[in-house]
C-alpha cells in the first residue's frame, strides 16, 4: 500500500509539509523514493520527564521533533534510519501505558501513545517499514542496541554505591552503557562504545569492569581489541557533564501542554489515500 504513495502528488505535498514546519531547524526530507507513512504526538520519556513530541513516520526514516506550534511549527529535529530500529513492547505499568521502546545502536528510549489502539497502529506500521526495508536490503538489524537511560527522578541516590545522594552540587550522570543513573565519582571512567560514539563514553564502574572483562576474553564477542580503554578524561570532553544532557531534553515551555494533543490521532496513510485526497480538495474548496 505504501509503494501506491511514492509518485502520489499527496506525499510529495504532505512532506514538503513537515520540512516547512522545521524550517531551518530541520534537513531536507524530500527524497526518491520516500514515502510519508504515518504521523502523531507520541509522549517520549526524556531525562527529566515525559514531554510530548511530534513523530513523522516515514519509510526508511523515523523523525521526531519539539512541537513549537501544534502542526505548524517543529524544532530539534531528530533523524533515524528505521534499518537500525528495534521496538520493544512496554507492559502498562502505573501512569506508564500503551508504551514501547525505540531502540537504535546510539540511542535508546521509551515512546507512549494515548490509548492501547494507537499504540498498536504505531508499533504495527513502524516494524512493517522495518521489514521492507530490511528484505530490500538484504541487511540484518544490528544486535547491540543503545541502554535506554534511567529517568533521572527514579533515582534519588546513586545506583552504584546506593550512597551519594543527589542534590544540586552532586549531579546526576547517566552510565552509557546500562542507563543507570550514577554519581560522579562512580563514573569517573571513559570507554569507547561503537555505535554510540567515536568517543569515549562516560560508563559506570561495574560496566567499566565487566567491559574490561569481556575485551579480555579470547573468544569474547566483542570486536578485535583495537579499542583500548580509555583513562578518565583522556577525551577532554568527558569531565564536563553538559555532555550528559540528552540532546533534545531542554523544553520549550510552549510545549508542556500535553491534553490538547492528546485529542490528536495518529494519522497514518496509505490505504486511506483516497479518503485523504478528497478530504484535502474539498477542505481546499470549501476555504477558497
Ligand atoms: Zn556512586
Ligand atoms: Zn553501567
Amino acid at each position: 500500500m505504501v509503494d501506491r504513495l511514492v509518485n502520489s502528488e499527496a506525499n510529495a505535498r504532505r512532506i514538503a509539509m513537515v520540512e516547512s514546519c522545521f524550517g531551518s531547524s530541520g534537513q531536507p526530507l524530500a527524497e526518491q523514493g520516500r514515502v510519508l507513512v504515518g504521523e502523531g504526538v507520541l509522549t517520549k520519556m526524556c531525562r527529566k520527564k515525559p514531554k510530548a513530541r511530534q513523530f513523522f513516520l516515514f519509510n526508511d526514516i523515523l523523525v521526531y521533533g519539539n512541537i513549537v506550534i501544534n502542526k505548524k511549527k517543529y524544532n530539534k529535529q531528530h533523524v533515524i534510519p528505521l534499518e537500525e530500529v528495534k521496538l520493544e513492547s512496554l507492559k502498562d505499568d502505573g501512569q506508564f501505558r500503551n508504551g514501547w521502546l525505540i531502540r537504535t545502536a546510539s540511542k535508546s528510549f521509551a515512546v507512549y501513545a494515548a490509548t492501547a489502539t494507537e499504540k498498536e497502529e504505531w508499533m504495527a506500521h513502524i516494524d512493517k517499514c522495518i521489514e521492507d526495508l530490511l528484505r530490500k536490503s538484504g541487511k540484518q538489524p544490528p544486535s547491540e542496541h543503545a541502554a535506554v537511560w534511567v529517568p533521572d527522578n527514579e533515582a534519588s541516590t546513586c545506583m552504584h554505591c546506593k550512597k551519594t545522594q543527589f542534590t544540586v552540587l552532586n549531579r546526576r550522570h547517566h552510565c552509557r552503557k546500562c542507563g543507570s543513573v550514577v554519581c560522579g565519582p562512580c563514573s569517573s571512567k571513559r570507554y569507547l562504545l561503537r555505535g554510540q560514539s567515536d568517543k569515549p563514553l562516560r560508563v559506570c564502574l561495574q560496566c567499566f569492569d565487566e567491559l574490561n572483562r569481556e575485551r579480555a576474553r579470547p573468544q569474547a564477542q566483542a570486536p578485535p581489541a583495537t579499542t583500548p580503554p580509555v583513562k578518565a578524561d583522556a577525551s577532554g570532553s568527558g569531565g564536563d557533564s553538559s555532555a550528559d544532557e540528552d540532546s533534545d531534553d531542554e523544553g520549550v515551555t510552549a510545549e508542556e501542554n500535553h491534553d490538547e494533543y492528546k485529542l490528536n490521532c495518529p494519522k497514518f496513510y496509505g490505504d486511506s489515500e483516497k479518503t485523504e485526497e478528497t478530504n484535502n480538495h474539498s477542505s481546499k474548496d470549501s476555504a477558497k
